[in-house]
Formats: structure tokens, C-alpha cells, sequence
């Protein structure tokens, strides 16, 4: 069976949602995912830096993450042909270990606890692809990067490129339509 590793945040779990939600919240702002295009939140408010950090650092925060759509059912289907790895560079957030294992647990009970992977540099994994939204975890690995879209990669180009789960979907199982 070939390999798929998948990374967590915003790829099956929705952090973008949360993360502006708290800081509109704490900051009487009113920004949208549109205002991250290209963007990092913490790079478009500066003076928040640090603040916006932290609240992913609170140990709770990736506890209750929605789940992307179309991600549970498609990755499932998947684990029927290829051998999938839940790859997270959770070292970034050392706090997060317990929510992110339990959150795994909870939405993604299909895939083998074994097959979650809490690392830093992703280029030490040996998978035939990657379904990442970072494409910097591209540099160094073997396999084929797929990007996930995401509001701060919108802009880049130059890698197979996903949009939702159901182009993964498309990719796997329709002829790998590639999309740009
Ligand atoms: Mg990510």
C-alpha cells in the first residue's frame, strides 16, 4: 500500500475559524478569512503578535477544532487503499500534544493511533505524498507535496494544488486530475 501523511491544521482541522474568532473577540475586531489572503493574522496585526500566539498556546485550544468538510468521509474511503499517517508539527505547540491526540481520537478513531505522527521537520517522513497547506514541509521530502489551499497560500504557486477534500478525492480516485 502506498502512503499518505495529512497534516492537522488546516487540513482536517479548521484553525483558522477559531483562532479569528478569539482574537475578534478579545479585540473587538470584525476580520474574515478574506483579510488573511496571503496573509498570516499575526502578520496583518503585528502589534498582537505575541497575544495571538498565545492563544494557541492555551492547551485547550485545539481541543475543539471543527473538522474540515468532506475530510472524515474522504479520508476514510482513502484508508481503504493507501496506508494514511496523521503528520502534525506539533513540536511547534508543545502544549497541544494531549488535545491534538484526543481530538484525532474522537473524529479520526478509523486511523491507528500508531499512525499519528507529532513531529517537527516533516522531510524525516516517508510517505508517497504529503496534504499539507505549509509548503515549506515540501522541502526535503521525498514524495509528491499536495497543497491544501488555505487563506496564506492562496497566493502561491507552483505545486499541486487542492482547494477541499473533495478534490482530494478527485486526485486519488479520478484519473490524479491535477489541479494547479
Ligand atoms: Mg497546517
Amino acid at each position: 500500500m502506498k502512503r499518505i501523511a495529512i497534516d492537522m491544521d488546516e487540513v482536517i482541522a479548521d484553525f483558522h475559524a477559531k483562532h479569528l474568532h478569539l482574537f475578534n473577540t478579545n479585540y473587538y475586531e470584525s476580520l474574515t478569512i478574506e483579510d488573511l489572503k496571503g496573509s498570516r493574522l499575526w502578520k496583518i496585526r503585528p502589534e498582537f503578535s505575541k497575544e495571538i500566539l498565545d492563544f494557541v498556546d492555551d492547551p485547550s485550544f485545539f481541543r475543539d477544532l471543527k473538522v474540515m468538510e468532506g475530510s472524515q468521509e474522504v479520508i476514510r474511503e482513502l484508508s481503504k487503499y493507501y496506508e494514511i499517517f496523521i503528520t502534525t508539527a506539533a513540536m511547534e505547540h508543545p502544549s497541544s500534544f494531549q488535545a491534538k491526540f484526543e481530538w484525532l481520537n474522537e473524529y479520526f478513531s478509523f486511523i491507528p493511533q500508531m499512525n499519528y505522527v507529532f513531529c517537527g521537520n516533516k522531510s524525516i517522513i516517508k510517505a508517497d505524498y504529503l496534504i499539507d497547506d505549509s509548503s515549506r514541509h515540501f522541502q526535503g521530502f521525498q514524495g509528491q507535496g499536495i497543497l491544501f489551499s488555505a487563506p496564506h497560500n492562496i497566493y502561491e504557486s507552483g505545486f499541486i494544488r487542492v482547494n477541499n477534500w473533495y478534490e482530494v478525492n478527485d486526485y486519488f480516485f479520478n484519473n490524479n486530475r491535477q489541479t494547479k
